[in-house]
């Protein structure tokens, strides 16, 4: 197997994979797409299942996208995922899209049913499984607080919550009127006939330690879904003052074990984790 297959290849798969066994039916689109460590979490796990199947790269570039998705039938795919740039484009590209990607605004796996193409977003599903691992806990019984709703990840985490309808859910973003706007969205999942207490069941706030302090009196799990703390260096994006003992922190950044607000958790007895359960979660 190729670390690296192209649109060419995709063209004439047969031969692109002559001898390949198990045949190659999955994979990852992305440009670039050679650092997705994918195949080697796909691959050891359609082994386990004796699925008889692997899973590969494809470096697709945004102009090749809606050929390379319909050759995918032909070519005897199950389906793939997709990664930066085409989270968003694919929308436009499959058959269908379900609901909780098309409110996500971003799709991550393409299934294959005949000739037709169908979109999902795994990731909210997987972040509601990794927190079940990591804590114990539904966040369907949660007060929740979401760093960096405004981005692509956050926003797919906030309307997961959303949609389990959470207990409370406060939308944080460094720029603020993204996380406004998200919650001007999200509101229609929140009317109905839960008790309300002191707080309202869904908020919009700045990325400033005032606000967040009060919010913070009222939140059982924080989930950073900013991009920072990914470079070693990177302050801790919340003040180490904010975090309380009750809190369950967790940070869906996975490339650093543990990352400054990690530490700063756990140094005041909070429950921490990293993202590597929601990177597994999704994935599976
Ligand atoms: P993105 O769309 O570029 O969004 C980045 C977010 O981070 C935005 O909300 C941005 O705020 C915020 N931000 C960036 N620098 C900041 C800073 N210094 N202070 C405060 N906020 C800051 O990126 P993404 O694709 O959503 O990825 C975000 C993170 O999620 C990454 O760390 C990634 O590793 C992680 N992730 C993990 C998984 C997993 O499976 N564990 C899956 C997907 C993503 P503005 O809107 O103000 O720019």
């Amino acid at each position: 197997m190729k670390e690296v297959y192209t649109l060419a290849d995709l063209r004439d798969w047969p031969a692109a994979t002559a001898g390949e066994a198990p045949p190659l039916r999955l994979s990852v689109f992305g440009d670039p797409v050679a650092h997705s460590r994918s195949p080697q979490m796909h691959n050891p796990a359609l082994a386990a299942a004796g699925l008889e199947a692997r899973y590969c790269r494809l470096h697709i570039r945004p102009e090749e996208l809606a050929e390379a998705l319909r050759l995918l039938p032909k070519a005897g795919f199950i389906g793939t995922n997709v990664t930066i740039p085409h989270k968003s484009a694919v929308m436009e590209l499959v058959d269908e899209v379900e609901p909780y990607a098309r409110e996500a605004g971003a799709v991550n796996t393409v299934v294959v049913e005949g000739d037709r193409l169908r979109g999902f977003n795994t990731d909210g599903p997987g972040l509601v499984r990794a927190i079940r691992s990591e804590f114990s806990v539904d966040i369907r019984d949660l007060r929740v607080m979401v760093l960096g709703a405004g981005g692509g990840a956050g926003r797919a985490i906030a309307v997961q919550c959303a949609r389990e309808r959470c207990e409370r859910l406060v939308l944080v973003n460094r720029t603020f009127e993204k996380a406004a706007a998200l919650a001007t969205e999200l509101a229609p999942h929140f009317h109905g006939p839960r008790l309300l207490g002191p707080t309202a069941r869904l908020e919009a706030l700045p990325m400033e330690p005032g606000p967040l302090a009060s919010a913070l009196e009222n939140t059982d799990l924080v989930i950073n879904a900013t991009s920072c703390g990914m470079k070693r260096g990177d302050p801790p994006v919340l003040p180490a003052s904010l975090l309380q003992p009750h809190l369950m922190v967790y940070d869906t950044i996975y490339t650093a074990h543990r990352t400054p607000l990690l530490a700063d958790a756990e140094a005041v007895g909070a429950r921490a984790a990293n993202g590597l359960s929601m990177l597994l979660h999704q994935g599976a």
